[in-house]
């Protein structure tokens, strides 16, 4: 598959001067719940209800959807407030039923991408179809993985593609329930600029305070839209209620989001960038350099601890190194996080340094 300007025909289409919104609740439960939330998001800056229909739990006895019938209930509500509908699928029995029920919009979960047996599945049930197709990422952050999966669909003809960036699963506990790693979504981005790229806030924070930040965070990057939890009556939802807002909120979420052009032809903006970019460019050869320092005196250490036959691990010494590194760190304005990714990234390097002085063979 190769990048190309018709990837985002679809996206063009829908004509819209901002960038598209889904919206609609985790899970059908009810069809008044259904139509209550279609109804209000009616005439709003949403362009496809969404609603997931066979639900993908991490363990069994939860609410797994309510099955084919809440198709009947989304096709009323597209009836009476004509916005498209999306669902999420997962077997070729759900491709029959969602196309069946003139479902506009099939998305792919992050835990059927993983799995090339099931996206072929689906890719082959879906043959050569001009319904538009997301692909979430996958729940590991492989972004061969996730390009595999949008590349089976490709290959069976479909055309109407695009992304959702939904974040991956970590076992350690961080402030967002599935990681966003944005360099993964971005490194995709450069590979195929024009395939539509759409954040799912939701599920990459998993509360729904911290949606209105990600969704801006996306939209910073160029993003071309989102996919938003809502519910009429979000902590009382079947499945998701920390993270789903009201069609009220979701509104005030919208209105609040700054809407950055690409760029700006004007020529006082473009010398100010050139001027600020070159300077970024002079202190990455100056890293890069420094770097380059650090780590021939690394291969020294290796010399010294070759000669007296000493580890090259001192525990102690690293944990005072990041004590320091951290602390003087903060006070020059940079995060702890960065810090220690950043140090933990030299020191492997180090390491590597001086084990090839010390294992050397003569
Ligand atoms: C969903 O969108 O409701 C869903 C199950 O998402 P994900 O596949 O990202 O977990
Ligand atoms: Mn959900």
């Amino acid at each position: 598959m190769e990048n190309s300007k018709e990837m985002r025909t679809w996206l063009n289409a829908f004509n819209l001067p901002h960038p598209i919104v889904i919206a609609g609740p985790c899970s059908a439960e009810t069809e008044d719940q259904v139509m209550k939330i279609a109804r209000e998001l009616k005439d709003s800056k949403v362009s496809v209800f969404r609603a997931g229909i066979w639900k993908p739990r991490t363990r069994p006895g939860g609410f797994e959807g309510v099955g084919a019938i809440g198709l009947k209930w989304l096709q009323k509500a597209k009836a009476e407030t004509g916005l498209k509908l999306a669902v999420e699928v997962a077997t070729a029995a759900h491709v029959k039923l969602a196309l069946e029920h003139d479902i506009d919009v099939l998305w792919i979960g992050a835990r059927t991408t993983v799995n090339p047996f099931a996206v072929q599945e689906i890719a082959d049930a879906l043959q050569n179809t001009d319904k538009i197709v997301l692909v979430k990422n996958p729940v590991n952050p492989d972004l061969a993985l996730w390009i595999g999966g949008v590349e089976r669909l490709y290959n069976a003809g479909i055309k109407n593609l695009g992304v959702i960036h939904r974040g991956f699963s970590t076992y350690e506990k961080t402030k967002y329930r599935n990681n966003p790693e944005w360099q993964i979504a971005i490194d995709f981005q450069n590979k195929f600029p024009d395939l539509p790229l759409i954040i799912d806030p939701s599920h990459i924070t998993g509360n729904r305070d911290m949606i209105s930040q990600v969704t801006q965070e996306a939209l910073d990057l160029n993003y071309d839209g989102m996919i938003i939890e809502t519910h009429n009556d979000p902590e009382n939802a079947w499945s998701d209620a920390a993270q789903q807002v009201t069609p009220e909120q979701l509104k005030k979420i919208i209105y609040d989001l700054v809407i950055r052009k690409e760029t700006d032809e004007a020529d006082d903006y473009q010398l100010k960038l050139k001027k600020l970019r070159s300077k970024i460019d002079g202190y990455d050869s100056d890293l890069l350099a420094l770097l380059s320092k650090r780590m021939k005196i690394a291969g020294e250490i290796g010399t010294l601890k070759r000669e007296k036959n000493v580890a090259v691990l001192q525990n102690q010494r690293w944990n005072e190194i990041l004590e320091k590194m951290t602390a003087e760190g903060i006070e020059k304005g940079l995060t702890e996080e960065f810090i220690l990714k950043l140090f933990k990234l030299i020191h492997q390097e180090s390491i590597l340094h001086q084990e090839k002085i010390i294992n050397f063979k003569e």
